[in-house]
């Protein structure tokens, strides 16, 4: 992989302005420089994490409070999808690690392609994240027979997440006001779930985003990125002027949200 020379940092305030309600804003460290979609990363994070403050308070102020908390980790279990740009980011933060960490991590990335399989499951993911990433149904049966196998995500440490600063965008995009007892029984009859997701759809977005331009969806599942590691090496990302990038990633995200399942927090709930 090629090394790049550090990057010169400039701060921003992103400010979106909403049908109803205040405009939303949101502080953001950019590259001085051209730089690629990868670049921008942490600028979009941090407008996740903005989104999720903002949905708390939204949602103590319903009296219907966030119940998501440090520990809590069923969650955590989940197929976890990430684009091919957060793939890389999350390889490099593995690197970044301190060699013990790295190891128990490493590891339980093998242990958990063990588990894929021994369950025979490794074809039949591997067949829907790259040919049928847009066949809900079959995600969904991929969803469920994931959960079942109970494999903790490799960065989860005693139940919190080993790389929270640097966690995948969708690790940022979910958070629940039903009881933590119900996402222990997510697939079962009578569970009920009720999530509260942001205006945007910044994870779905950032798997089919370039820097220039929307492509199809190439998401792939977090216990895959090792694996596939050589292959996203080989990915060529167009060097762009930040501020622009950012605000067209933006308006694509914003398009994702309305397949949201559930109102986003600054919608009317019912
Ligand atoms: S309530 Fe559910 S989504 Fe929230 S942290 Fe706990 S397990 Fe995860
Ligand atoms: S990256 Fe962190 S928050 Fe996301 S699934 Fe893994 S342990 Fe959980």
């Amino acid at each position: 992989m090629t090394a790049h020379a550090p990057l010169p940092w400039r701060r921003i305030t992103i400010i979106l302005n909403r049908p109803r309600g205040a405009a939303f804003a949101a502080p953001v460290s950019l590259p001085a420089a051209p730089a690629r979609f990868a670049d921008i990363l942490p600028a979009v994070r941090a407008i996740a994490d903005a989104f999720q403050s903002e949905a708390h308070q939204a949602m103590a102020g319903l009296d219907q409070p966030v119940t998501c908390s440090c520990g809590c980790d069923a969650c955590c279990r989940h197929l976890v999808m990430l684009g091919e740009t957060e793939g890389l980011a999350l390889l490099r933060t593995l690197r970044t690690l301190p060699e013990d960490h790295q190891s128990r991590v490493r590891a339980r990335f093998q242990a958990g392609l063990e588990r894929l399989e021994a369950a025979e499951l490794t074809p039949d993911l591997y067949a829907t994240f790259t040919r049928e990433v847009h066949n809900q149904r079959r995600l969904g049966e991929m969803q469920t027979a994931y959960w079942e196998l109970q494999i903790p995500c490799p960065f989860l440490e005693d139940g919190s997440c080993g790389i929270y600063a640097e966690r995948p965008l969708i690790c940022r995009q979910y958070a629940m006001t039903s009881p933590p007892a119900a996402c222990r029984t997510p697939f079962s009859a009578g569970t009920t779930m009720v999530k509260v997701l942001p205006p945007y759809d910044l994870a779905g977005a950032a798997a089919a985003f370039d820097g220039q331009q929307a492509h199809a969806s190439r998401a792939l599942p977090l216990l895959f990125c090792l694996l596939r590691e050589s292959h996203l090496n080989r990915r060529v990302f167009p060097v762009l002027e930040p501020e622009p990038m950012l605000a067209r990633f933006l308006e694509f995200a914003a398009e994702h949200y309305a397949r949201a399942d559930q109102p986003p927090y600054d919608k009317e709930r019912p």
